[in-house]
């Protein structure tokens, strides 16, 4: 799944996914991709946040929701989306001993943006003055971006 937040001028923002589901999936799935709560989820007035992964997981947790709340509470999208991922993943573990793949992008109106995972996790930043950077990061590094 590609998933894009922009926040522009005006400070109106957008979200958008693109995905070609899971490999192998079976005829007439429907993943997280293309529902609102779930695989993408914004409010101008907050910020956004879109995911990938396994969407069975991701759809039982609405996690962009969930992102987005959490800043709406104040939380920066970092520890945001970061909490989310590591907060669901253990009710996951704890009920069926293991968690699908997850992984989330967030960013608030304000333009300050984050990731949470559990997995290696590849994504790009860009802004009006710095070129598209390509970060990677860890679940082990807790939110910290190499
Ligand atoms: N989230 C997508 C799905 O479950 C798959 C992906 O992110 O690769 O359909």
């Amino acid at each position: 799944t590609v998933c894009m937040i922009a926040l522009d001028k005006d400070e109106d923002m957008a979200v958008a996914t693109s995905t070609s589901g899971l490999f192998m999936k079976k005829k007439g799935r429907v993943g997280d991709s293309p529902v609102s709560g779930s695989g993408f989820y914004v409010d101008n007035e907050i910020g956004g946040a879109a995911a990938t992964g396994l969407g069975e997981d991701i759809m039982k947790g609405c996690l962009s929701y969930e992102v987005v709340q959490r800043m709406k509470k104040g939380e920066h999208p970092m520890e945001a989306a970061q909490k989310a991922v590591d907060e669901f993943s253990e009710t996951l573990r704890k009920r069926r001993g293991k968690a699908g793949e997850i992984s989330i992008v967030a960013m608030n109106n304000r333009g300050e943006w984050g990731i949470g995972t559990n997995v290696e996790f590849t994504f790009c930043v860009g802004t009006e003055t710095e070129k598209p950077q390509v970060y990677i990061s860890t679940p082990q590094e807790n939110g910290e971006i190499k």
